[in-house]
């Protein structure tokens, strides 16, 4: 795999898709027919949140009506602990299963990634951890999110906390992309502020490591190769639409989360930028997310924001063609450094959704940075996809940057 840059139109492209992908409000109430034709038993993986909002009853009363029996576990957690994915495994086994259900966050639905892993093939699971380890067809997803921000419903992503690793861990194979995908955004009117704020950090930064990544030389063989495969022709436009909608909508539904047209576009935009990222692939600020939040027990979506400007000011100039596309669908004009300017907008959203500025303020200490640092190189899926080669050194200056809240830091010069 090469970093030599093509013309528009030339790269090898690839999407991989669920079967079905229906978005819109209500759309809930068809589950059951969706799902026509894939079986009798349904087990559905959803957190006690969920299930205790109510926000279950239609998915279950229309998967009902459809003749479906109806399983669930209410047991998922934030960050999928393996003592949840054991519980939940342990439930899934009392009965048939044709089709798992994941309603709920990210978490949710990687829990019914894994579950149909689990049902499908022996474990233990590290087996299935890393790239393409899935030995073949799983179970049936069907993925119903219930925040905009993780993009799972049609990803080919689950990550798990185990506890024998440092850090959390990813099983990606296009074997677990869901086979339907139901995104329906009112769902999401029940997200308090810090989940909607976080969650739309998380799509914003899903869009623009995508929209970024490097264009590869895509050898095709051997097949299916590296999951995430930089940026391509089929994906991009997906991270531009979910850049647009967040900018204009994030933070209105930030400060009213009964605000239907703006949860509407954080929806759609999620959807989006899933859609790039489980093609393009995410990058350093994602990998640098490691291990900050396994120190700091923060969010996957603030660590990510927090990250982000420090990476993009890192991989400038290699970057800033890529910026100027964004800074366009940010609504930005004008004759001067619209590539920085692009970076000043994104930081400036980040934090009025409640992103902290520096690793300083979340607590992480000066001396862990270059263990992270080296941690971060470690993420190979995530480091290969930057648009600028990573080094240790170089996750090194960014940490710094982040740790001190100095954007300028981050930027070339001494590396
Ligand atoms: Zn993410």
């Amino acid at each position: 795999m090469g970093d030599v840059k093509l013309p528009a139109g030339a790269m090898n492209s690839i999407l991989r898709l669920p079967r079905q992908v229906l978005f819109g409000r209500g759309v809930t109430s068809v589950v059951g027919d969706a799902l026509r034709d894939m079986g009798r038993s349904v087990f559905l993986c959803t957190d006690a949140n969920v299930e205790a909002s109510g926000i279950a009853s239609p998915v279950v009363d229309s998967l009902l009506a459809s003749g479906f029996a109806v399983r669930t576990f209410a047991g998922a957690v934030a960050e999928l602990p393996l003592s949840c994915v054991e519980a939940c495994m342990r439930e899934a086994r009392r009965g048939p299963v044709d089709v798992v259900i994941g309603l709920g966050g990210g978490s949710s639905i990687d829990l019914a990634k894994v579950t149909a892993i689990l049902l499908s093939y022996d474990g233990p699971i590290d087996r299935f951890y890393g790239e393409n380890m899935v030995p073949g067809p799983v179970a049936p997803i069907v993925a119903i999110p219930t925040t905009a921000g993780t993009g799972s419903e049609v990803t080919p992503v689950a990550v798990v906390a185990d506890p024998s690793r440092a850090l959390k861990v990813g099983i990606s194979d296009p074997r677990i992309i869901p086979t339907i995908a139901i995104c329906d955004p009112e769902l999401t009117l029940s997200c308090p502020p810090a989940v909607t704020g976080f969650s739309g950090v998380d799509a914003l930064v899903h869009a623009v490591e995508s929209f970024c990544a490097p264009r590869m030389v895509n050898d095709w063989s051997p097949y299916p190769g590296n999951v995430f495969r930089g940026h391509n022709e089929l994906s991009r436009g997906y991270s531009l639409v979910a850049i647009e909608r967040i900018e204009r909508s994030l933070e209105r539904a930030y400060a009213d989360g009964g605000d239907l047209a703006a949860r509407i576009d954080l929806a759609f935009a999620s959807l989006c930028a899933g859609i790039s990222f489980a093609h393009a692939g995410t990058a350093t600020a994602h990998a640098l997310q490691y291990p900050v939040g396994a120190a700091t027990n923060t969010p996957h979506g603030l660590g990510v924001g927090l990250l982000l400007p420090y990476t993009l000011e890192n991989a400038r100039p290699d970057v800033d063609a890529d910026l100027l596309d964004i800074a366009k669908a940010l609504g930005l004009t004008g004759n001067g450094d619209l590539a920085g300017a692009a970076v000043d907008e994104i930081e400036r959203l980040i934090h009025a959704v409640g992103v902290p500025t520096s690793l300083k303020e979340i607590g992480v200490q000066p001396g862990s940075l270059a263990t992270f640092a080296s941690e971060a190189m470690g993420i190979s899926r995530l480091i290969r996809n930057a648009p600028r080669q990573m080094s240790e050194l170089r996750c090194l200056r960014v940490l710094e940057a982040a740790w001190s809240g100095d954007r300028s830091l981050a930027g070339v010069g001494g590396e």
